[in-house]
């Protein structure tokens, strides 16, 4: 099969791998050069899902020198002052076995390992170009542009928008009172923020706040800024160094009403963006990767191509909207009016932190989807 990706981003590029294993032939349309790919400052939570389908690909040990594991997920609730734990025992048995709850990634060092596995790989041809000169010959076109995605607008696909009304503040510290395998995400009524392992005590911050509040931050200095993460940061865990200069992003709900146009078919954050919250953005666009792939192996839809969008489309749906709502909750619960729901938030921190099968079930959506 003859296949068109548009964008070499995390999504484009595994699809690329994964679909060019499958047997098809692979052209990969990309308008910004290989270092512009690499040169990227994002961290990214990798969840046991991810690591199934890099498995399955054949890539999973050249990238996991690159992953920093942690076996212990700290949520706390500021509000309520309580907390509880991810365990690896929390995870399902056959996920157990690997030690971890999950993986963090610095997207430099896995962006640079995709394209030299992608240089390897005979059936994928990259196309320095964002214009697709002839689309008669694919059989199908995928379109992994991103969420501002041109392909979608030319196409006229409706979406789901909406905004937050909040911006991510990234940074990297060193921190002491924290283990090097401990990761923690935090609810309190600024919105939710995650403490990420980078390794020793190198730490990754995503901390989700109102506009207002993050327009301020960022216009902080460094020390000040230091200062800032010092009020935030949970108990007994303390700032030594902020080792970058914090970048900021605005935060928006995407969801298209429908996965394809023809034979255009929408992988990635060109389908769908969520709040970062939980960690599941790359995992979910990484999991449209399998699907198709699952699809383009099928030997009954091999010679008949121009279902696999639309059966591609359905099968997707449980999955990317349980984890819109599962997002999108945990940011409504994190910024919800205490006083109104303090009695509903106590309730489900208190199931949460009694009730092992919940926390098992939660874990097990969070890091294998549906
Ligand atoms: C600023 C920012 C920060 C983020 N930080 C985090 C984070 O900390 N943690 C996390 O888990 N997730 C984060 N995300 C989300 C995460 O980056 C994505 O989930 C992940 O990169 C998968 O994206 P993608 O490949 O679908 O799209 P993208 O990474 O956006 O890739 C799309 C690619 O398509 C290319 N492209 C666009 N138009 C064309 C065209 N016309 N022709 C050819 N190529 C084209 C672009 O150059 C780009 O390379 C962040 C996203 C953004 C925008």
């Amino acid at each position: 099969m003859n296949i068109a990706i548009i964008g070499s981003g995390l999504t484009g590029s595994l699809a690329a791998i994964s679909l060019a294993k499958a047997g098809c032939r692979i052209d990969l349309y990309e308008r910004l050069s290989d270092e512009e790919l690499i040169d990227r400052d994002r961290t990214y939570a990798i969840t046991h899902s991810s690591r199934k389908i890099l498995q399955k690909i054949g890539i999973w040990s050249y990238l996991e020198s690159h992953l920093v594991p942690f076996k212990y997920l700290n949520v706390i609730d500021y509000e309520l002052n309580k907390k509880f734990e991810f365990l690896i025992n929390d995870l399902s048995i056959s996920d157990q076995k690997y030690s971890a709850v999950g993986w963090i990634a610095e997207h430099k060092n896995i962006m640079l390992s995709i394209l030299d596995i992608i240089s390897d790989i005979e059936n994928i041809n990259k196309i320095p170009t964002s214009v697709i000169p002839n689309t008669n010959k694919y059989e199908l076109i995928i379109a992994a542009d991103g969420s501002k995605s041109n392909t979608k607008k030319k196409l006229k696909t409706p979406s789901l928008n909406f905004n937050y009304n909040q911006m991510c503040i990234t940074s990297k510290v060193l921190l002491r009172g924290v283990k090097s395998n401990e990761a923690y995400e935090i609810l309190n009524s600024e919105g939710p923020f995650a403490v990420l392992p980078l390794g020793g005590d190198l730490f990754q911050i995503i901390c989700s706040q109102t506009l207002e509040k993050g327009n301020f931050n960022m216009s902080l200095s460094k020390a000040l800024f230091l200062d800032y993460l010092s009020t935030i940061l949970p108990l007994g865990v303390e700032v030594d160094t902020i080792i970058d200069q914090p970048k900021s992003f605005p935060i928006n709900f995407i969801l298209n009403y429908s996965f394809f146009s023809g034979k255009y078919l929408y992988l990635g954050e060109t389908a769908h963006k969520f709040h970062p919250v939980g960690g599941q953005g790359l995992n979910l666009c990484w999991r449209d990767v399998d699907c198709l792939t699952r699809l383009v192996s099928t030997p009954l839809l091999k010679n008949n191509y121009s279902i696999i969008p639309f059966i591609y489309s359905l099968s997707r749906l449980v999955d990317v909207l349980s984890i819109s709502l599962l997002t999108d909750s945990l940011v409504r619960y994190s910024r919800s009016n205490f006083n109104i729901f303090c009695i509903p938030r106590r309730l489900i921190f208190l199931v949460l932190r009694k009730s092992a099968f919940t926390r098992k079930l939660i874990l097990n959506i969070m890091t294998n989807g549906l």
